[in-house]
């Protein structure tokens, strides 16, 4: 069975992207369990430029395994969509969600929430060979609270207001955000791309 390695060591997204996966007769593996153990800088402009570099270096090390890596952030557009590739460490210090929701809020102090407008993005990039790179995006969009609601999820998630919902995502369940977030509909796409692709391959 080919390998596929993700190229990531968080369980949530692992976890996440096998269960979308499981109908492909790959074994999917984390970077971990493939042995791998590499930074790559992510130093794109775009969520996509990010997610492509990593997958390359990872397929130029992993022998003959595919590579699927994902890249996320938040943009808003007052802020010219701002954190975006910087969502992570929008505040200084990589993942600390305290801070970088503190400074989200503080930029958008005063203003009303139509004015707020924001999405959640994902870009995941598979490479499944030196010929065939598939490339998709996924995008939620909604409105940055002027507080925290909700316990739930990471990140941006408790300021993150769903509109049809008109709740944050910090307050949906995991099953509900795991419906109609950025990442799954970006994995949806991938879904239906690998489908195709597969399909041409065994003809
Ligand atoms: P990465 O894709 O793991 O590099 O995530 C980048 C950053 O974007 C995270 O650290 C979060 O701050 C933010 N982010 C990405 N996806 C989500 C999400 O589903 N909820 C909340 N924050 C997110």
């Amino acid at each position: 069975m080919k390998k596929l390695i993700i190229a990531s060591n968080n369980l949530h997204k692992i976890d996440e992207i096998k269960a979308i996966l499981s109908e492909f007769p790959f074994e999917v593996v984390s970077l971990k369990e493939a042995g791998i153990d590499i930074d790559v800088e992510e130093d794109g402009i775009t969520f996509m430029e990010n997610a492509h570099k990593k997958a390359y270096e990872i397929f130029k090390i992993a022998k003959d395994a595919m590579v699927l890596s994902d890249d996320s952030g938040l943009m808003v557009e007052a802020l010219g969509g701002a954190p975006g590739v910087y969502s992570a460490r929008f505040a200084g210090e990589h993942g600390n969600d305290k801070k970088n929701n503190e400074k989200l809020l503080h930029m958008l102090e005063g203003k009303k929430l139509e004015d707020r407008k924001a999405k959640f993005v994902s870009a995941i990039v598979l490479i499944m060979d030196k010929d065939s790179t598939i490339k998709v995006q996924g995008e939620i969009e909604g409105y940055i609270r002027e507080n925290e609601t909700g316990n739930g999820g990471f990140g941006y998630d408790p300021l993150f207001l769903v509109p049809e919902y008109n709740k944050t995502f910090g307050e949906l369940s995991s099953e509900e955000k795991n419906k109609i977030s950025h990442r799954a509909r970006a994995l949806e796409k991938l879904k239906y791309e690998l489908r195709k692709l597969v399909q041409q391959k065994e003809k």
